[in-house]
């Protein structure tokens, strides 16, 4: 028996003005059953994972009881959804329990996500099905296992309720960790008000969270701006480095801490194809793989546009600084991607001729259908390599090039090798795969093949003995054409 701990809970963002959220608490489920907790996350927070996993802590998860020092609400946001402005969208089935402030001083939001309605939901239920859920865990968790900013899944339940998207499903709760959940549409949602203060209020609020540099810069209202358009580039390169397809960027899925957030219809990439799109609702390719930098930017320039009364008393000038701004987001994203494919060819530095040569590569890659993923991985081990391209002619005609600019590159081999490994992943949350999960959980209750797959992608950098059929990309009847909203 164990009473319930305090949490080290600090509210902030409930102490913002009251226009900025509805003050309720989750709705209570009928069933809650736990389906895992993240240990190692829950003591990062200064939680006690133990006690979550008692009777207690799973009805905090599932939403039947909040903890002392809680201040439960929902947030009002706005948001671009592919292309189309939303003044009112905010969080329809999300509750934030508060904030915690972990044994490292860092301040993180736990949110309950499928925890009942709220004065957000529109026509929604304000419920989660568990496939989603268990997508949003593993995929978020993967992506941090990568070294990726994302927010994290501490824990999931079930609800012991149906919910009725096509058909009745099983209903589920994750609890997601984030550096904040402050989006790109939170600022719109005020915009669309007229409510510069609130703009104000709000910038504030993130840059005393998110970039305290900024404080004390000379403009800090454009330093922030400066640093969200940085950490964005940074960001979407990542994503591209491992193959990673959001799926939904609307503005309202864009935090300005640079954490990836909301997996919704989110795929990693098997083949590699620039013009990949898994989302079923993204029937343009707005939001396909190789659009991610263009529709970030896209975005950003949204969240500048929110900022320019903050920016300077004139509208030329504040229009100027944003445009400036805004312009750093091409030499910053092409840095990080570029930086990162050199690492993905291990090489150590960046030479005249290195863009075109993996750009080649890319090239026959998506000729060849070859997967992206093993394709970088098995690069230097030739015999490997060729397996992966149906005609491995044009490979052939690359792979002296890109010895001879090895020939040219200081590092040992050792040193070259080990830098390969640490930038080419050999597990990623493949799609087919996450979809296995799923059905044996909805299926079948049976949470083995979650277990163990999430086992697999915390270690996605080392080869693991025994588990090399989940390096595989699907065979043709295994493969998943569409992935579809996480709601
Ligand atoms: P998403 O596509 O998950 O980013 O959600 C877009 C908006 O719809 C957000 O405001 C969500 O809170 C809301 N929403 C999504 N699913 C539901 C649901 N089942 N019930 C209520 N609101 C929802
Ligand atoms: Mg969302």
């Amino acid at each position: 028996m164990s009473t319930s701990p305090a949490w080290p809970f600090d509210n902030s963002y409930a102490r913002l003005p009251a226009r900025f959220h509805a003050r309720l608490d989750p709705t209570p489920v009928a069933g809650p059953r736990l389906i895992k907790v993240n240990h190692a996350l829950a003591r990062e927070l200064g939680l006690d994972p133990d006690w979550l996993e008692t009777p207690q802590g799973v009805a905090v998860l599932a939403g039947n009881a909040v903890p002392e020092g809680a201040a439960p609400l929902a947030a009002a946001y706005a948001g671009h959804q592919f292309g189309h402005f939303t003044p009112q969208l905010g969080d329809g089935r999300a509750i934030l329990l508060g904030e915690v402030v972990g044994p490292d001083g860092q301040r993180r939001d736990i949110q309950l996500k499928g925890s009942g309605p709220t004065p957000f939901s529109r026509r929604g239920d304000g419920r989660a099905a568990l496939g989603p859920v268990l997508r949003e865990y593993l995929v978020s968790e993967a992506m941090h296992a990568l070294g990726i900013p994302t927010t994290r899944a501490l824990a999931a339940v079930t609800t012991g309720e149906d919910v009725f998207r096509e058909t009745a499903l099983p209903g589920a709760v994750v609890t997601r960790v984030a550096a904040s959940h402050i989006r790109v549409g939170t600022f719109q949602y005020f915009a669309a008000r007229g409510d510069i203060e609130g703009i104000r209020i709000l910038a504030d609020h993130a840059i005393a969270r998110h970039y305290p540099e900024a404080a004390t810069a000379e403009n800090p209202h454009l330093a922030f701006l400066e640093g969200v358009v940085a950490r964005q580039a940074a960001l979407v390169a990542r994503w591209l480095l491992v193959g990673f397809i959001h799926g939904v960027m609307n503005t309202d899925n864009m935090a300005v801490s640079g954490e990836t957030i909301d997996y919704g219809p989110c795929a990693f990439m098997d083949a590699y194809d620039p013009g990949a799109v898994f989302s079923s609702i993204d029937h343009a390719g707005r939001y396909a793989y190789g659009n991610q930098p263009r529709i970030a930017q896209w975005n950003l320039t949204r969240l500048a546009e929110t900022l320019l009364p903050l920016l300077a008393p004139e509208e030329e000038p504040a229009l100027e600084a944003a445009k400036q701004a805004l312009a750093g987001f091409g030499p910053a994203f092409q840095d990080a991607y570029l930086g990162g494919l050199a690492r993905k060819m291990g090489l150590s530095d960046q030479r005249d001729g290195d863009a075109e040569l993996t750009q080649d590569l890319l090239t026959i890659m998506a000729e060849a259908g070859a997967d992206f993923t093993l394709a970088f991985r098995a690069l230097g081990d030739d015999a490997a390599l060729r397996t992966l391209f149906a005609d491995p002619a044009a490979l052939d005609a690359w792979l002296p090039r890109w010895r001879a600019r090895l020939e040219d590159d200081p590092q040992s081999p050792a040193e070259r090798q080990a830098m390969m490994r640490a930038a080419n992943p050999a597990f990623i949350p493949r799609n087919h795969q996450v979809e296995a999960v799923i059905t044996a959980a909805v299926q079948r209750e049976d949470f083995g093949p979650f277990e163990e797959l999430l086992g697999v992608l915390a270690r996605p950098y080392e080869d693991q003995p025994g588990a090399e059929r989940f390096q595989l990309p699907p065979k043709a009847e295994e493969r998943v054409l569409a992935t579809f909203c996480g709601t």
